[in-house]
């Protein structure tokens, strides 16, 4: 018989940023390395339905499920620290539950009675978790924000009242907190997260485990000694983190404070001897010294952000790790692009360029610009979504297409040989509508795509309004470029390549989603491998 699953909920105190999706997928990793089936969860406070139409400047990149859910970055994580592919349970935000629970009211279902947060929110909360966990032996949920934070109580209130329900011995409460360092006395306070806990308990919520963050490295004892005087959690509950040098370590700094045990204890979890072996392989890889350094370009609107494109630069160093070679990522800004004549100088010194992602006009001209640079120079390419869109561009401009151009970029032109899907007309301006997860797509025999995958058939995950124009991919050969991966009927181009190039490969879908740490995604592997040649 199935066990009841156990849960582990984990919330932050005093800042937001403290690494509390990493702290929540580190902890799942420790268990799952002691063979346990590990879920987790984000329950966002924001009133939005879904990530979707977040600005990604601001709040990170969308991450977007196998079943197309538009979620936050800290499923990225998950997945990446879980080697697992979640869905549209994993990722939940306010508005998405207040938005079910307004519908039922307008269809009657409350019969007269008035609708409340307790226990209605509440009530619809624990429903969503407990049928997320079904199945698993450890459901971990993160609440994001911090303790405080307006829109969060019911959420709040919806862990007590589930924790209480399953009893102690059956969940857990882990509390990020935060501890500055006053380089003044030259030390680390641990007052703001004693407040944080006290403001937790004054919720009904009492933690179990402590991991308490700061920027600078500490012995630790002391402050763990004064900590669990205030916040009355064991010392052996709390653990110290400072920065990590890679966020990848975060699961060895708990095991080797000895989080791993604590929770198994606590929870009443069969203990078998966590298997870490690769993780610590790959934390040892990420720590050494790798040559040479290939320098990518990453040609990008939002700049200075890597959230914005967290998936990417991880795909992007996974790679990296496995070719054994330093990554150097610099950006290119697009828009600056766009107004210079020659974007040599712009380009000076890079190995390869990667065009991510995007949406609207502006800053499109440069990225077309950059595919344009990286056909005729032959410069390795990787383009991703809207990366590949532009190289379509690129290469019919190339071959005298000069009015060669998007619908998104350009609804009245003239040669759009990017077009709307026609499923998509007239949604522009609505959220969770686009092309979205898994679909699968066929490879052309003898392609560098083929070789790369070491398959012809695909699944890969899809977020886009706009498509390859079907009218003009007879002209591509002339173009020199190749449709290489196709939806199975054949309709949709999905992959191009460049003929008589180094490496120019660009796909509809978004593979970045799909790399792994340890396992790093055969596009990302090729276009590193290219730019390791050069040197
Ligand atoms: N804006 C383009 C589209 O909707 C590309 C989307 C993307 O890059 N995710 O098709």
């Amino acid at each position: 018989m199935a066990r009841e699953p156990k849960y582990i909920f984990v919330t932050g105190g005093v800042l937001s940023g403290l690494g509390k999706g990493i702290t929540a997928a580190s902890i799942g990793n420790i268990l799952q390395a002691r063979g346990l089936k590990v879920n987790i969860q984000k329950l966002d406070p924001y009133l939005n339905v879904d990530a979707g139409t977040l600005n990604p400047a601001e709040h990170g990149e969308c991450f977007v499920t196998k079943d197309g859910a538009e979620t936050d970055l800290d499923l990225g994580h998950y997945e990446r620290f879980l080697n697992i592919q979640l869905t549209n349970k994993s990722s939940v935000m306010s508005g998405r539950i207040l938005r079910n629970l307004i519908n039922d009211e307008r269809a009657g279902k409350f019969l007269g009675k008035t609708v409340q947060m307790v226990p209605h929110l509440t009530n619809a909360t624990i429903d969503v978790v407990e049928q997320a966990a079904e199945g698993f032996d450890v459901h971990i949920v993160e609440i994001g924000g911090t303790v405080g934070d307006y829109e969060s109580p019911a959420f709040f209130e919806a862990i007590r009242e589930l924790g209480a329900k399953v009893g102690a011995k059956n969940s857990l409460n882990v509390q990020v907190v935060y501890m500055p360092y006053l380089s003044t006395s030259q030390e680390i306070k641990t007052k703001p997260a004693q407040n944080a806990v006290r403001d937790l308990r004054s919720m009904g919520i009492v933690p179990n485990v402590l991991v308490a963050r700061s920027e600078q490295a500490t012995s630790g004892d002391k402050i763990r000694a004064k900590l669990s005087a205030f916040c009355g959690v064991p010392e052996t509950g709390i653990a110290i983190l400072p920065n990590a040098r890679t966020v990848y370590e975060v699961p060895l700094t708990l095991e080797e404070q000895g989080i791993g045990n604590y929770i198994v204890d606590w929870l009443d979890l069969p203990s078998h001897k966590p298997e870490l072996t690769d993780w610590k392989k790959l934390v040892e890889t990420i720590l050494s010294k790798r040559s040479p350094t290939v320098k990518v370009g990453v040609v990008a609107k939002y700049m200075d952000n890597q959230d914005t494109y967290m998936s990417v630069f991880e795909a992007l160093r996974a790679a990296a790790w496995e070719h054994k070679v330093d990554l150097d990522i610099q950006w290119v800004d697009a828009e600056k692009l766009q107004k210079t004549a020659d974007p040599t100088d712009l380009f000076a010194g890079l190995d390869g360029i990667v065009v991510p992602g995007g949406f609207g006009s502006r800053g499109v001209e440069g990225k077309i610009a950059a595919a344009q640079y990286a056909l005729t120079n032959k410069m390795p390419y990787l383009g991703l979504c809207l990366g590949m869109q532009v190289g379509v561009i690129a290469a019919a401009r190339n071959a005298g297409l000069t009015k060669a151009s998007s619908e998104e970029l350009d609804p009245k032109g003239s040669e759009l040989v990017i077009a709307t899907m026609h499923d998509q007309k007239g949604k522009e301006n609505t959220g969770g509508t686009m092309r979205l997860g898994d679909y699968p797509c066929v490879i052309q025999k003898g392609s560098k795509a083929v070789e790369l995958y070491g398959s012809d058939t695909i699944t890969e995950r899809h977020r886009h309004r706009y498509e390859a124009n079907n009218e003009y991919v007879a002209q591509y050969e002339s173009w020199g470029i190749i449709p290489v991966g196709k939806s199975p009927d054949g309709t949709l181009v999905e992959m191009i390549e460049a003929k008589n190039h180094p490496f120019f490969l660009a796909s509809q879908f978004h593979p970045e989603f799909l790399s792994r740490p340890n396992v790093p995604h055969p596009m990302f592997l090729g276009f590193i491998g290219s730019l390791k040649k050069k040197h």
